[in-house]
């Protein structure tokens, strides 16, 4: 039987795979989605982005509803139902990857289930549950993302010792949780079984938590988080650890105490990118400490096969790897595109209170030679912020003197994930300090708060 042939082969669904698909049916070409899970989706979908999220939800509600009194509301104290919780963030997570299908439908996408391999130039072949088959591609895609890397001093078990995929699915709160790895994935973890009511240990090597984030925020973020009980020890190094009858101990060094007992530990250091089974040195593809090497276009030592998100070292963001994917498509059709900046990558943390930034951080910025003012404004000084009851956090933005450009803003406190959009803007149009303090801004807003410490790096602060 001839084999099918296509415009464009993906292998991996992920957000980097699945946003290309649908960006290349749009632009007429037949397509196909290749995916060893057997939902499309990818870690963001299935075991990342939404259902840590989905908990987070859950764990923001429990925390609402604890503070209740304060706004006057009398409620009896609350309880979690974790298998209940785990349920509607499966719900939820079902729904997002039927709505992947449903793109693939409406863009003429086809979605083949099975392990992609590629086995010529312009062939891949895809063991699926109906055997093997082989497909013909003008261009390829590699797609196929990362997985939570293992190391020998921490061997995960699944049972005490879990990575991100393990603790998504737990259906009982610990008594006690130890997690090693102070970034975005660990962070998330510690602050939603703190809000269940776990004894969570953060343990993190480098000097402070959320290391590439501003030294302000990360400061500020381990103020908060130990305010709610989370005992955070940075510039400790795990050296051992051990399974006991109950859970395991920890052996550190380099932090106020040697031994951490817990209940379970998980292991958030990190991710190493899928290149496995997938023949690339024989095609001449290469590889840079592991990652696959591309140029600004996305495209490998094979002009005609890409890479793209997780498996290229650029940050491991699911808007990262959506960005590029549409980078890729577009530049394969011929359109006119522009690489992408990564100093405009917006990175956020959904802890409480939550991190995002876009941009260079005040150290940074003077690294790079800039002349820089900085402009910081607390929400203990807002508005809003007073009548939601969340006045932990602040603003800050850095510009430098000779333009007046915006560097980088970054915010702790409550919805900053969604006050960075504004910033991300400032960022990609080249704004200046001034058009983003001139910007009228709705009051009351968390959002004047950006307005505010705009005017702040011109010393013209109103509410401070
Ligand atoms: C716990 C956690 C929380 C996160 N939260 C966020 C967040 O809030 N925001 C954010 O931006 N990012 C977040 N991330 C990161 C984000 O999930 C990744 O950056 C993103 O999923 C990368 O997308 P990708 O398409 O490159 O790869 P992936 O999403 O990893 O998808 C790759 C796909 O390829 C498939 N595959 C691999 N090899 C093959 C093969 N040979 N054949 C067929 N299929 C194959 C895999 O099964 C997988 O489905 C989080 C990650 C974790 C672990």
């Amino acid at each position: 039987m001839a084999r099918e042939e296509f415009d464009l082969i993906i292998i991996g669904s992920g957000p980097g795979g699945y946003v290309a698909g649908v960006r290349a049916g749009q632009l007429g070409m037949k397509v196909a989605v290749i995916e060893r899970d057997p939902k499309f989706g990818g870690t963001c979908l299935l075991r990342g982005c939404i259902p840590t999220k989905a908990l987070l939800h859950t764990a923001s509600i429990l925390d609402e509803i604890r503070e209740a009194d304060t706004l006057g509301i009398q409620v009896a104290a609350p309880t979690l139902d974790i298998v209940k919780a785990q349920e509607r963030k499966q719900k939820v997570v079902d729904s997002n990857s039927r709505g992947v299908e449903f793109l693939f439908k409406k863009n003429k996408v086809t979605g083949i289930h099975g392990l992609g391999r590629i086995t010529g130039p312009h062939e891949v072949e895809v063991e699926g549950p109906d055997g093997r088959k082989t497909y013909g591609a003008k261009n390829i895609m590699i797609a196929t993302g990362s997985v939570p890397r293992d190391v020998p001093i921490a061997p995960v078990d699944g049972e005490r010792i879990l990575n991100s995929d393990h603790i998504l699915e737990l259906k009982k709160v610990p008594q006690s949780l130890a997690v090693l790895g102070a970034g975005a994935v660990g962070t998330e973890f510690a602050s939603i079984y703190a809000s269940f009511g776990t004894k969570v240990t953060l343990i993190e090597m480098l000097p402070r938590i959320l290391p590439i984030e501003d030294e302000e925020v990360s400061a500020e973020l381990q103020k908060a988080l130990r305010k709610r009980g989370i005992d955070v020890m940075a510039g400790t190094k795990m050296q051992s650890v051990e399974r006991t009858e109950n859970g395991v101990r920890l052996k550190l060094e380099g932090g106020k105490v040697d031994t951490v007992e817990a209940e379970l530990l998980l292991v958030a250091i990190g991710r190493r990118p899928v290149t496995e089974n997938l023949n690339l040195e024989a095609l001449g593809i290469e590889l840079d400490r592991g990652y696959v090497k591309v140029n600004p276009f996305m495209q490998t030592a094979q002009p005609h096969i890409y890479a793209i998100g997780d498996v290229i070292n650029t940050p491991w963001l699911a808007h990262v790897a959506s960005a590029e994917g549409i980078l890729a498509v577009e530049h394969m059709a011929g359109l006119p595109v522009k690489p992408i900046n990564y100093d405009r990558v917006p990175s956020c943390t959904y802890c409480d209170p939550e991190v995002a930034s876009v941009g260079l951080t005040e150290t940074k910025a003077r690294e790079r030679g800039y002349d820089v003012k900085v402009g910081k404004f607390p929400f203990t000084a807002l508005g809003k912020a007073k009548v939601i009851g969340k006045t932990t956090g602040f603003v800050k933005v850095v510009r430098e003197t000779k333009y007046d450009e915006v560097l980088g803003v970054h915010i702790i406190g409550a919805h900053a994930t969604d006050l960075i959009a504004e910033a991300c803007v400032a960022l990609q149009m080249e704004g200046t300090d001034e058009e983003l303090m001139r910007t009228m801004h709705a009051h009351p807003t968390m959002s004047e708060a950006v307005m505010e410490a705009a005017h702040a790096a011109h010393g013209a602060a109103i509410h401070i």
